[in-house]
């Protein structure tokens, strides 16, 4: 009977019977110009939990989200590759690439997954892939495709804040996480069986990106990449260097320190305070009268958790 019990236990938590491998879904490096910002929630009731049981998700969040970290890197084109061969069940394009905003959600809605793909893998497995830039797919309903061919790029159509893939992996019309496929939605914190051919790192928060600026960049030109200066003018009015993060919780510390062609200019500690999908801080000091000698400033920004070092950046401009 005991024996019974536990081999039963066992096939229950196997992926259930065809499931698929799933290469990557985006050409890009993730954790290098490209990140995960939210995973399938693993939390039925309200409130939400990625699989590892942290914040990186929310409420209802039905897939993972690969995000770009500028506008800018979406414009110059990110593919959205199939994960697994299969036949194209859908496609949709012509939604404009916009953020959601309380004017056009009603325009959106129902669209929610804006310029999407669904492909069919058999055994009632499909792959959903949404939010992809208004003109770029390039598949069409019955196409056969195999894993790795382009079906679009990465966009801001349909219900999104920041350019990201959106994908759903589902089998049977159930939900599944593909970085834990458990049979049960309230399970995290174990996480096995991934779906992936090549193992994704769970990041548990980062840097997206850093730069130098002349005083405190609007956080809408950081979000558009139009924020960084590669060259600043001695007199300009200030030397800063802003951090744009995803993932914070309360207690992580952002570390900034400029050097110089003299040596430090300054160090400063930022310590935020609560749980946030994305944000961004900025530090820095204010031009002397005589101007900032010239030459190469660099800054180094250190994100760290419970004592240790979760992300480094380095940025530099020069200063003539
Ligand atoms: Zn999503």
């Amino acid at each position: 009977m005991r024996l019974t019990l536990s081999t039963f236990v066992a096939l229950a938590a196997l992926p259930a019977a065809g499931a698929p491998l799933l290469e990557t879904p985006v050409d890009c490096n993730i954790g290098d110009n490209c990140y995960i910002q939210n995973y399938v929630d693993h939390n039925s009731a309200s409130g939400y939990l990625d699989f590892t049981c942290g914040p990186l998700s929310y409420d209802g969040h039905k897939g993972t989200d690969f995000a770009l970290p500028t506008y800018a890197a979406m414009e110059q084109g990110v593919n959205v590759l199939a994960s697994a061969a299969g036949v194209v069940k859908g496609t949709r394009d012509g939604m404009k690439d916009q953020i959601l905003t309380k004017e056009n959600a009603a325009q959106i809605e129902g669209r929610d997954c804006g310029n999407g793909v669904v492909i069919d893998h058999g055994q009632g497995w499909e792959t959903q892939y949404c939010h992809l830039k208004q003109g770029s797919v390039q598949v069409a309903k019955g196409d056969k495709v195999e894993a790795g061919h382009i079906l679009g790029q990465i966009g801001l159509s349909g219900r999104t804040q920041f350019p990201h893939l959106h994908i759903s992996v589902r089998q049977g019309g159930r939900v599944v996480d593909p970085f834990f496929p458990s049979q049960d939605a309230d399970r995290c914190g174990e996480p096995r069986d991934a779906m992936w051919a090549d193992p994704l790192q769970y990041e548990a928060g980062g840097l997206i990106r850093t730069g130098f600026e002349t005083g405190i960049p609007d956080y809408s030109d950081v979000k558009s990449g139009a924020a960084g200066d590669a060259e600043i003018a001695t007199d300009a009015p200030a030397l800063v260097v802003f951090a744009f993060g995803f993932g914070s919780r309360s207690d992580d510390i952002v570390d900034i320190t400029i050097t110089g062609p003299t040596g430090n200019v300054m160090s400063q500690s930022v310590t935020l305070e609560k749980v946030q999908a994305q944000y961004f801080r900025a530090v820095g000091k204010r031009t002397p009268a005589q101007g900032w000698p010239k030459g190469t400033y660099t800054g180094i920004v250190t994100l760290s958790r419970d004592g240790e070092v979760l992300d480094q950046s380095t940025t530099s401009v020069m200063v003539k």
